[in-house]
């Protein structure tokens, strides 16, 4: 079966180049709506994942044009950085097994996948193929204004935009810790690391504990506050450790700790040891001045921190754990917390139940400890006399005094704060940066370390007042979904300096600073402007040298005069004044779409550039962020090999079905699991839809519309009428339910219920055939063209069917009918004849649905038919009830006169229909007067 859809669509994508359907130019005075997705890094091909949001957009293009605007969906490639060129590298260094990964999953030929060394033959490699994928699957993409984020055009225009943020002083260069890749030597971001991790850089405070013999124990904590109430310290027996000189002293710690921190500080290592060599030393609490002893601890992870732990078993259960375990139990309290005696890390691990150090629900009572102490903690009074014992007089009055005023009677998080800042300006602790998620990898398989930069680029993302014009954008745009709003927020708050260039990969270098080349997550938040322009650029010929700064300004902030921005850079007047027109005429974006992985980097970077960059009324209006797609139940990987290329999914299943399940399968913001019965099912609806529309035209007559015509073109116009709304809201997938599915059944029941369709049927098959199109384009053109629609589905107008209420309604009775006589005991396979009675008297019908005896009485009902039609009417549905108050005229016998045919069908028996009104007609059984307007009286006989 995908051979047909395939065959089918090929035909169709054919004539939409031909015709130029996607290739939108602007034009003044119609309304336009400009979506982009996230361009993808060729250094694979794309696969459903990435399908599945190029397949939203282009249906909200598509959706649009058919709302009379003009819209444009355009593409590029992103060149830029790692991601390219780790793999490359990979494969240049001859990895077997990504080797074999990308000829078994993208089925890259063997000859091929030996030139994939070079990151550029790879990268144009997989933009060929992946842009082959996007035509097959049928989205309609404006190919003209394609480009790659190496092509100089595209250069020059980075290069404009990172002048114009170091004009505003948002380029700053410092020192600031980053993610950092040892074999790289390299900064690293979510794109550069295994799984699009980003790191998640945090800082420890160490604290210096001395020996007396020249040796310093680094603890590292993150809760130094806890500092006065340490009552040993522990260590790893059996690590490695080094004595190593750092900062003007000799300290141990571990192995590992002095590797990581000899990318923030400079690292002597003198020697090395094990971790038992320590244990038993006396040291010396630098806050308190107590000599307290170091114990061994085997849970002490070496690479964590420094490896050197300090223990404060009042308020960590793992040191209150350990330390009962060996016998010892002496506590020093230093926290009051509401709901908790003097030593809660004792209190929660009693309650707890926890056996011994080595207990699981350690991990929970430890956070139950932390966050209470965290958020309601306060220091003791008294803290301020465990202070400074060591030192004399004045010393220790003056140390003690500081510690009453800042931290003793604090909460916990400002006491944090004072004695973190105290012990590094004392001289007594340190900061120690550290990847606090880890592990985390680089693409290349090195763990990844933090590395304090000296004289790197960054993007200070920290400026409080671009972080309010970025949380002012959040606020107005609309978001799918809307509680996406609340993580853009979140992520505004967190970040702060992020490394915004790189001294290896390809990309844009940076004009004022030699050696540097702009990353990949700076070269991609306002690329949206470039599309609009891009395709004038090239149509004037211009040269990338001509694209100068007065060229930007002029285009796309409409600074500068023509006159003179024309003899500066050499372009021609028309041409500066077409290209500003076509920026002015496609910005703002109108929507934005992309996997929900990108919200708390590329998207919110969007966020921060375009309101850097641009006036407010070029900001872009939407975000959508949709969720991951599963295969059959699991995550897709290149490990697990079930990575589903796009390409290859077309070649399984027609573009088509693709496209239905992946708009069906879950709804936008919810993960989808993609599977291949459902997509088989859908093949097949989509296959029924087919065969049903081709009968429908080959078989129409033209004929006065019956009621049963008149109700199939209001059902559908009403269900389209659903449709656009999910459209409008980017419910994808209650869309291709209501058109894929329920306006089929609609269509299914009609054919069931008339000897021939109607012309009106054909009218009502258009109308549908133009709401499918944006989920099954290709299919939507051929059905189109079989039904005598004229040009392209593709660019039809919104249909403009109208439900008629009456039709509707007759509808409805005539099933209501059908339920009541099927509820009779005697109706059975023998009933031969159904006399059915009715009361035309629909204006009583009408009056009682307010509910009020006296209402229908006024209408003419008598009294007793009166109370029972209040009853019947209250005793309808909503829908029926509202289609009662809007339809004014409603004559019951001539609705059932024309559903006389299917009435007889669907119960077997032949049915004759009289006015209950009429003398001459018999009274079988007295049902006549039994009769209401919307309950008829009914006789059964055998
Ligand atoms: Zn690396």
């Amino acid at each position: 079966m995908s051979r047909f859809f395939i065959e089918l669509a090929e035909r169709w994508q054919r004539r939409w180049r031909e015709a130029k359907v996607f290739e939108p130019e602007p034009s003044p005075g119609t309304s336009k709506f400009f979506v982009t997705a996230a361009y993808p890094y060729p250094n694979g091909a794309i696969h459903i994942g990435h399908g599945r949001t190029y397949l939203i957009a282009d249906v909200l293009a598509r959706f649009n044009r058919h709302m009379g605007r003009f819209s444009l969906f355009p593409m590029g490639f992103h060149y830029t950085g790692t991601p390219i060129l780790t793999i490359a590298e990979v494969i240049a260094a001859g990895d077997k097994t990504v080797m074999e990964e990308y000829m078994e999953i993208y089925g890259v030929p063997e000859g091929e996948i030996r030139k994939m060394g070079d990151p550029l033959y790879l990268a144009r490699y997989f933009h060929q193929q992946s842009k082959r994928a996007m035509e097959r699957f049928g989205l309609g993409i404006d190919w003209t204004r394609e480009f790659t984020t190496i092509d100089p055009e595209y250069q020059r225009f980075i290069q404009w935009q990172f002048e114009k943020l170091r004009k505003k002083g948002l380029v700053v260069r410092g020192r600031h810790p980053v993610g950092w890749c040892p074999r790289h030597s390299m900064p690293v971001g979510a794109h550069d690391t295994k799984d699009d991790k980003e790191p998640d850089i945090g800082q420890w405070t160490l604290i210096y504990f001395a020996d007396g013999e020249g040796l310093t124990f680094p603890t590292a904590t993150l809760r130094p506050e806890t500092a006065p109430g340490v009552t040993n310290l522990w260590i790893n027996p059996d690590a490695d450790y080094v004595v190593a000189e750092l900062n003007g002293r000799r300290m141990v710690v571990s192995r590992d700790a002095a590797f990581r921190l000899s990318f923030q500080d400079e690292v002597k290592v003198l020697r090395e040891a094990r971790g038992r060599e320590f244990v038993g030393r006396w040291v010396q609490n630098p806050v308190t001045g107590e000599w307290v002893e170091i114990y061994e601890a085997r849970f002490v992870d070496p690479k964590v921190g420094t490896g050197v732990v300090m223990s404060v078993p009042a308020h960590a259960p793992y040191d209150y754990a350990a330390l009962r375990d060996m016998g010892l139990e002496r506590l020093i309290p230093l926290i009051k917390v509401e709901g908790y005696g003097e030593y809660p890390a004792k209190e929660v691990v009693e309650r707890m139940g926890v056996k011994s150090q080595t207990d699981p629900a350690l991990e929970e009572a430890t956070k139950e400890v932390y966050s209470a102490e965290y958020s309601r903690g306060v220091m003791r009074e008294d803290v301020a006399d465990l202070v400074a014992r060591h030192l004399p007089e004045p010393a220790r009055s003056m140390v003690r005094a500081v510690f009453r005023m800042f931290f003793a009677g604090r909460p916990v998080k400002e006491a944090r704060e004072f004695i973190s800042k105290w012990l590094v300006e004392s001289g007594l602790g340190g900061v120690m940066y550290d990847i606090m998620n880890k592990p985390v990898y680089c693409r290349c398989g090195t763990e990844i370390v933090v590395k304090v930069l000296e004289d790197q680029w960054f993007l200070n993302y920290g400026d409080p007042k671009w972080k309010e014009a970025a949380r002012r954008l959040i606020e107005e745009m609309a978001m799918v979904p809307s509680d996406a709003k609340a993580h853009f927020l979140a992520t505004v708050d967190w970040l702060d300096k992020r490394a915004c260039a790189r001294t290896r990969g390809l990309g844009t270098p940076l004009t004022w600073s030699p050696g540097w080349v702009v990353e990949s997550l700076s070269d991609s938040t306002i690329y949206m402007a470039f599309y609009t322009v891009i395709k004038k650029i090239r149509r004037f010929g211009l040269k990338p040298e001509q694209l100068t700064e007065e060229f930007w300004d002029f285009v796309l902030l409409g600074v500068g005069d023509v006159g003179e921005v024309a003899k500066k850079t050499g372009v021609s007047p028309e041409a500066l004044k077409a290209i500003r027109e076509e920026f002015e005429y496609w910005y703002p974006l109108d929507s934005r779409n992309s996997g929900k992985d990108l919200i708390p980097n590329h998207l919110t970077f969007f966020i921060f550039n375009h309101v850097a960059i641009f006036p407010r009324e070029k900001w872009p209006r939407q975000i959508v962020a949709n969720g991951w797609v599963l295969r059959e139940g699991e995550k897709m990987s290149k490990s697990k090999r079930n990575v589903l290329p796009l390409d290859r999914a077309v070649e399984m299943y027609g573009p088509d079905p693709l496209r239905a399940t992946l708009a069906i399968a879950a709804e936008v913001e919810q993960d989808l699991d993609f599977r291949d019965a459902e997509t088989r099912r859908n093949a097949q609806q989509l296959m029924a839809i087919y065969t049903l529309v081709q009968r429908i035209a080959q078989t129409a007559e033209d004929r006065a519309p019956s009621w049963l015509d008149l109700w199939l073109a209001s059902e559908v116009a009403q269900i389209l009428e659903r449709v656009k709304e999910a459209y409008q809201r980017v419910r994808v997938r209650q869309a291709a339910v209501d058109v894929l599915y329920n306006a089929k059944s609609a269509f299914d029941q009609y054919l069931s219920m008339v000897e021939r369709p109607s012309k009106l049927a054909v009218e009502a098959a258009k109308a549908w055939v133009i709401a499918m199109e944006p989920i099954a384009p290709h299919l939507a053109e051929e059905l189109w063209a079989v039904l005598g629609g004229g040009g392209f589905a593709a660019s039809a107008p919104w249909p403009s069917l109208k439900a008629d209420p009456a039709a509707l309604l007759a509808k409805r009775y005539v099933d209501m009918l059908i339920e009541d006589v099927k509820k009779i005991p005697a109706f059975g396979p023998g009933t031969r004849k159904v006399a059915v009675y009715v009361n035309r008297r629909f204006e009583w019908a009408k009056a009682a649905l307010s509910g009020d005896i006296r209402a229908a009485i006024q209408a003419g009902a008598p009294p007793q038919a009166a109370k029972r039609l209040v009853d019947l009417l209250k005793s309808l549905g909503e829908e029926v009830r509202s289609l009662v108050a809007s339809v004014e005229k409603f004559d019951e016998l001539e609705a059932l006169t024309s559903y006389k045919p299917y009435l007889e069908k669907t119960l077997g028996a032949s049915v004759e229909l009289y006015d209950a009104e009429d003398a001459s007609a018999p009274d079988l059984g007295g049902k006549k007067k039994a009769a209401l307007p919307l309950k008829p009286g009914i006789y059964l006989s055998s």
